[in-house]
């Protein structure tokens, strides 16, 4: 994830100066879970935008999300599952508070998944989710519980080596899944089968529907929205995913991956299976479906393999689409004769659309971005606006290697992925352009952002002892911590 979208209360705070910057105002921010004991005291905090990562999206649009948001929290276990009874108020307080995470807490997991094929079917009213895990005990014989992450979702099956689990031989509440009894094998095959509702899900973690289309955000925690997982980036597994929609609602079908196989079933629907040879953390994963055009074009490695390259936004959006082809194109180049990294794969998917909560997510070889960040026409946009898209397109780019392929053990750790990208977007926009005017642009950003937050309330370490809520952490200090670095 390169960028967040905070949305301002005023269209005038969307302007980029000649730098780059965004003018600023601190805003007052309602936040039900900060991350620091000493900040959650207080519900009102004035955070100060990260300008160059704001982009305003319309305005009003944040206080209308932080509402939903409000509201989606008050009634966490609408969507929970069925088989369970609901619990009263007092459990159901207890069971929804915020859990504090340690960094010393941590232990490697009890249980690896090696191979995840997923299955979607996708509907108006309701996704059935289906996925079998190949599961891989750590210790040979061990009698660990597996504990899953899931939230706001309907179980319907769960199977162990093909047999279907009975009420009893598993544990359910708001927030896991636990299997207490494994068979002491090498390996066994898990088959979960959820509901879940994208047009309910206005929290845009996990997958939703926004203006039509089928979206997915899952970093950091937003998998466990979608089925039943270990959701943290230590359990990396190959994964497949076959998608099946409606053909004329939604005939782009786009996973992580190349394409397998496609064709038509019945009623009127239709089916997409791609697969991602590459292992990765369930926080890449991305799915998207719906009306979109593409601009193709393609690109040969330095070993000689042409890799297809394609810009899915809706039909009207197109024609602004030159720039951050051309972005993606030299960021590829540039990655080979600096880093000597090569693009993995035969197909490069790029999706732009208006609705994209979190500005750009680095999701393996299906980036997904917020429109104002890859749309560009010589009419209405800067030059700021142009050095902005090639800045971004390039960072989610070079996640491909520093973030994706090598990921992170942990979230105490995103400082280490997000820092080295962004070290390395800032080298590629200062060859591309000027190294003084970027050097002194961050360094801005810098002196104006981030060491205001260091100097109050919100100050936290780079890498913190512990957190409450990760998305919290999606904040300059991470993000720039390299230059940090360097001015201290
Ligand atoms: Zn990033």
């Amino acid at each position: 994830m390169a960028r967040l979208i905070i949305p301002c209360r005023s269209s005038s705070l969307a302007r980029f100066n000649l730098l780059g910057l965004l003018s600023h105002a601190p805003v007052p921010v309602r936040s039900a879970s900060l991350p620091f004991r000493n900040s959650a005291k207080r519900l009102t905090q004035y955070r100060p935008f990260l300008t160059s990562e704001v982009t305003c999206l319309r305005k009003n649009r944040f206080l209308s999300h932080s509402v939903d948001r409000y509201k989606q929290k008050s009634r966490k276990l609408i969507c929970s599952v069925a088989t369970e009874s609901v619990p009263d108020k007092a459990e159901e307080s207890i069971m929804d508070a915020p859990k504090e995470i340690f960094l010393k807490d941590y232990t490697k997991p009890d249980y690896y998944f090696e191979t995840v094929d997923l299955s979607f079917s996708l509907g108006e009213e309701k996704t059935i989710v289906s996925s079998k895990i190949k599961v891989l005990p750590r210790v040979k014989g061990s009698s660990a519980a597996l504990v899953l992450d899931g939230h706001d979702l309907k179980l319907l099956s769960v199977k162990v080596q093909g047999k279907l689990l009975k009420e009893g031989d598993y544990q359910l509440d708001s927030r896991h899944l636990t299997l207490p009894s494994l068979p002491a094998e090498e390996s066994f095959v898990l088959e979960i089968d959820t509901e879940i509702y994208p047009h309910k899900n206005t929290s845009l973690d996990g997958l939703y529907k926004s203006s039509g289309n089928f979206c997915t955000q899952c970093e950091a925690e937003g998998f466990r929205k979608i089925t039943f997982y270990q959701d943290r980036p230590d359990i990396m597994a190959k994964y497949t995913c076959r998608v099946e929609a409606d053909k004329t609602l939604y005939p782009v079908l786009l996973s992580n991956g190349n394409l397998t196989s496609q064709g038509d079933t019945e009623g009127g629907r239709h089916y997409a299976l791609w697969e991602d040879p590459f292992k990765k953390p369930c926080y890449l994963f991305a799915l998207v479906a719906g009306q979109l055009a593409s601009r193709d074009d393609t690109f040969t490695t330095r070993s000689g393999r042409q890799v297809s390259l394609k810009i899915w936004t809706p039909a009207e959006d197109l024609p602004k689409t030159a720039h951050a082809m051309y972005s993606l194109k030299a960021a590829m180049k540039w990655d080979e004769d600096v880093f000597g990294l090569e693009y993995d794969l035969d197909l490069f998917n790029v999706v732009a659309v208006p609705d994209f909560n979190m500005g750009a997510m680095e999701n393996k070889s299906l980036n997904i971005f917020n429109s104002k960040l890859v749309l560009a026409s010589p009419e209405t946009a800067t030059d700021a606006d142009y050095a902005a898209i090639l800045g971004v397109i390039g960072h989610e780019y070079f996640h491909n290697w520093t973030g994706n392929r090598v990921t992170c053990r942990d979230w105490f750790q995103l400082s280490l992925k997000e820092g080295l990208t962004v070290f390395r977007d800032q080298e590629f926009s200062s060859d591309m352009g000027s190294r003084t005017v970027k050097r002194i642009a961050d360094v801005s950003k810098l002196r104006i952002y981030q060491f205001p937050q260091d100097a109050g309330p919100m100050a936290h370490p780079v890498r913190p002892h512990s957190y409450i809520k990760m998305d919290n952490f999606y904040t300059g200090k991470f993000l720039f911590a390299r230059n940090y670095g360097i001015l201290l």
